[in-house]
């Protein structure tokens, strides 16, 4: 069936039916720069019969790419499936997993995350006696991280460095790569550089892709860096079929590599390149709309742009101004409930913060108004300990060369393997060459040691090399390494509350192992042969078979997991991110909170014009992701970083005309001492703006906790240990007036029901704490009286 161009504007077709030579797309926010390109790829395949495995397309993120792959099953089925439709990373993976041995790493490597990352600097900085207190590890990760993107290899990066810091990373990065090398790993930067010199160094690696990949295509091309850019310009090199779309008001990653000369200079990469501009915006209502190009028009460099809507008005942006982060996040929940009640789903609702530091508060009122969100960042589900330990026992298996997971969990749980027993093996494998796993292995016959440790050693190593024999069997070896290794059974001797919700999490690791043994199957036909329909005569196995044991799969999807991923579709949900990670969205109902000089836009770019700049695209990234409503929240003052501080409303409301916006809170009179006196009575509003909603009365005490944050986790998000208890204890609301708790008393055998988990009973109650079982999960959650969005039935 053709592709219905139709349902594109004049420009958009244009640059859809454009299929040979080079493309630019450069275009305002919400033109349909991602829709295009969908719709092109789709055309190729649909209407020009190109097979679908001659086609490479690059999104920013997995979930972009997950989202782009649908739309793409919805035009054209299941023909979509030889595709590869992925990040830069997750391509050059696939490349490395390919051809690994070219570059004298195996194909069973690791990647490293930034936390394994990190351990490893640590190391290298105790062995080359770098004190980090001189040289913040942070700092040297950044340094060494901008090289890598910029592809300076170690020789040249210290023929470069001039200053201190500069010298140091210089000494870390050579040692860094020879540990990589030896621990057959990569970290994330690495798989941009290994890719590049794969490609470069070998031409017929290079050449395959080249004519494998006829068609190229790169979303939201003004975030490439210098390598991803490199890597493009490579592979399109020989038939320049590249088409990339991009919008340079919405540059944001500059801080991490990002080079918005990419996408301005395209038309001096390729000189005969097509350029098409997309200028009527399809996601925006009028007014947000308007405010987006008058905010992005204080840019002093920028290629001017026009954007126009046919869309009706809309309402006014509403501008709130609170008196602390409490009121923000409190009024937040109240609006959200509002939206709710009108008819809004909580999916179509996302409420975004220039630093992570922010997300907390707004969780913790999202919490008390009951108000269901996923957090996308913050500590992630993968980030948590227990799940680190079971992740560096599974990569131990696949690639016991990984001295970092090695050192990691030979002694998780606890089996009596001390700090010197970890040097003397570590010694030992040094100095005879060898792996740590490999030394373990000869240290069980050392006399000197205990026989207790000699015993527990020799069960490590053989409980990883029985597991190596079941590695093609994910959830098998998963289960055996959880049960034998005693991870459970050590964390349920602790016997506290946050040991339980430690299993919690492993149990739930459980729940992601058979997530992607689901998703996997499907992910396979991505990767198998051409079916007969898609082959084109006279190509010899066009694709490459790459999929490994799934072990090895399955590790590698989770280290690939960005942020954005933990967004899953399940259960509706507000979506809580940074600014940065909503790139590419788009929801009906946006809130942008702390919207203050110095957060936003941020210290640490305010003294500096492109600093400024940078932010000023951030802002107009969030503004632009709202289609019919937008938010933006300030605080008079505000507990951040560990302190409390008042800050002017940013520039960027005042640089949206006054007629675009409505305020409320502490009103025109901006952060004045009059308007905070007003503000004190219209408190109890905003809280009952959540009583509306929900119908309930949720209290607050001096004594805060916050319940029911160890059953979100469970949900699938982030953070922080269930008994965890978040400090607004210190908390003196001038103005509130008396505490607005239900004030209801529950005894035990009380049915309740409970917003989020549904019916339920008290089992026990301690003080203000109360222990109710819940019908549905047979879980017995401890939740606080007064917070809990709970009633008695
Ligand atoms: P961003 O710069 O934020 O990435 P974009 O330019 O990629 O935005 P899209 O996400 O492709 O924009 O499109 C924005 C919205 O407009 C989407 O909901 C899309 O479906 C819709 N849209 C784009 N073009 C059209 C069109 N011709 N007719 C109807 N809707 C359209
Ligand atoms: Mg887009």
């Amino acid at each position: 069936m053709p592709v219905d161009i139709a349902t594109l504007n004049g420009p958009q077709a244009e640059a859809v039916q454009c299929t040979e030579g080079p493309l630019l797309v450069l275009a305002g926010a919400g033109s349909g720069k991602t829709r295009v390109l969908t719709y092109r790829i789709a055309h190729l395949v649909e209407d020009l019969d190109v097979a679908p495995w001659e086609i490479l397309a690059i999104t920013f993120t997995n979930k972009a790419a997950a989202e782009m792959r649908e739309r793409l099953q919805g035009i054209i089925g299941p023909r979509c499936r030889g595709m590869w439709v992925s990040t830069f990373h997750s391509m050059c993976v696939r490349m490395l997993r390919a051809d690994a041995e070219r570059l004298g790493f195996s194909k069973s490597f690791t990647i490293y995350d930034a936390d394994d990352q990190k351990r490893l600097y640590k190391e290298i900085m105790a062995e080359l006696d770098i004190d980090p207190k001189r040289f913040p590890v942070n700092a040297l990760m950044g340094r060494i991280s901008q090289a890598k993107n910029e592809l300076i290899v170690p020789g040249d990066f210290e023929k470069q460095a001039i200053d201190p810091v500069g010298k140091v990373a210089a000494r870390i990065y050579t040692r860094l790569q020879e540990r990589l090398r030896a621990a057959n790993a990569f970290d994330f930067d690495d798989l941009l550089v290994y890719a590049y010199l794969l490609l470069k160094n070998h031409p017929d690696v290079l050449e395959a892709y080249q004519e494998r990949f006829r068609y190229i295509m790169v979303d939201e091309y003004q975030d490439t860096n210098h390598a991803q850019y490199a890597i493009t310009g490579l592979l399109a090199q020989k038939y320049k079929n590249i088409m990339v779309v991009g919008d340079d008001d919405q540059s944001i990653y500059s801080w991490r590599g990002a080079d918005i000369r990419n996408i301005l200079e395209f038309e001096q990469d390729y000189p005969n390149c097509h350029t098409v501009k997309l200028e009527q915006n399809y996601r925006s209502v009028g007014n947000v709309l308007a405010a987006a190009n008058a905010v992005i028009a204080n840019n002093q460099h920028r290629k001017a742009k026009k954007l126009f809507t046919s869309a009706e008005d809309g309402e006014k942006i509403h501008v709130y101004m609170a008196t602390d982060e409490r009121d923000e996040g409190r009024w937040i929940a109240g609006e959200i409930e509002k939206r709710r009640s009108a008819g809004m789903s909580y999916n179509q609702i996302a409420v975004f913060y220039r630093t992570n530091a922010q997300s907390r508060m707004l969780e913790d009122m999202l919490l008390r108004a009951g108000v269901p969100y996923r957090i996308v960042g913050g500590t992630k589900f993968f980030d948590r300990a227990e799940i680190r330990d079971v992740m560096a026992y599974l990569t131990l298996v696949v690639n016991p060369s990984d001295d970092i997971a090695a050192k990691r969990v030979i002694n998780v749980p606890r089996r009596g393997i001390g700090k010197t027993t970890i040097e003397r093996i570590e010694q030992f494998a040094r100095e005879m060459g060898m792996t740590f796993m490999q030394g373990a292995e000869l240290v069980v016959l050392d006399p000197e040691l205990r026989a207790s440790t000699r015993r527990a050693v020799g069960e490590f190593v053989e409980l990883i090399k029985e597991a190596q024999e079941y590695s093609g069997e994910l959830r098998r070896v998963v289960e055996m390494i959880v049960d034998r290794a005693g991870l459970i059974s050590a964390l349920t001797n602790e016997n506290t509350d946050e040991a339980r919700g430690r299993i919690e999490n492993i149990q739930e690791f459980m729940g992601v192992v058979d997530e992607f043994s689901q998703t996997h199957e499907e992910d396979d036909a991505e990767f198998a042969a051409p079916t007969e329909g898609d082959a084109v005569a006279g190509d010899a196995e066009p694709v490459r078979v790459l999929r490994g044991d799934s072990l090895a799969d399955f590790i590698e999807w989770v280290r690939l997991r960005t942020d954005l991923d933990t967004m899953g579709e399940d259960g509706k949900a507000v979506t809580l991110m940074t600014v940065h990670s909503s790139k590419g969205l788009e929801f009906d109902c946006v809130f942008t909170a702390g919207m203050e000089e110095t957060l936003f836009p941020h210290m640490n770019s305010v003294n500096d014009a492109a600093g400024i700049e940078e932010e000023r695209r951030l802002a107009y990234v969030a503004i632009t992701r709202a289609r019919k409503v937008l938010y933006l929240t300030c605080a008079q003052q505000r507990q951040i970083f560990g302190q409390t501080s008042a800050n002017p409303v940013s520039r960027f409301i005042h640089e949206i005309p006054a007629e675009l916006r409505q305020t409320s809170g502490l009103g025109s009179a901006g952060f004045s001492g009059t308007g905070w006196e007003k503000r004190g009575s219209r408190r109890g509003i905003a809280g009952s703006g959540t009583e509306a909603g929900g119908g309930r009365v949720f209290g607050r005490s001096s004594a805060s906790g916050s319940a029911g944050r160890g059953d979100r986790d469970r949900a699938g998000r982030s953070g922080h240990t269930g008994s965890s208890v978040h400090g607004s204890g210190g908390y003196v609301n001038p103005k509130a007036g008396k505490k607005e708790a239900a004030g209801v008393t529950f005894s035990v055998g009380d049915a309740v029901d409970h917003k989020t988990f549904g019916r339920g009973k008290v089992v026990k109650v301690d003080g203000d704490t109360l222990h109710i079982r819940f019908a549905k999960t047979g879980q017995t959650k401890k939740l606080l009286k007064d917070y809990a969005p709970i009633v008695k039935i």
